[in-house]
């Protein structure tokens, strides 16, 4: 019995070994197949996987309490001025549904 347990494990020993052999092969295949591959690519001008690329914090957004630049007030922007250059007055604000603050 004692002696049947020492040459089983001493064959699954050298089944081990052998799987470990087998693996290390394989390893070494695939590397090899990657490098040629690697190689193709960067023959065809592609220089390794590409860099993800993050958007750019995504849409920017615009700040509403941002106080136009040209009456320093929040509630609208400067797009707000395209047909009228000038500061609105608190009279041209409320005629054009802007919060005068
Ligand atoms: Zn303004």
């Amino acid at each position: 019995m004692a002696q049947d347990l020492e040459q089983l494990l001493e064959r699954r020993a050298k089944l081990q070994e052998q799987i470990d052999e087998v693996e290390t092969k394989i390893l070494e295949q695939k590397k090899s197949r990657r490098d040629e591959l690697l190689a193709e690519l960067k023959e065809l001008g592609f220089d390794g996987p590409a860099p993800r690329r993050t958007p750019a914090s995504g849409v920017r957004q615009r700040d509403p309490n941002r106080p136009c630049p040209i009456c320093q007030i929040a509630g609208h922007d400067k797009r707000a001025h395209r047909s009228h250059p000038k500061a609105f007055t608190p009279a041209e604000l409320k005629e054009r549904n802007l919060p005068s603050s």
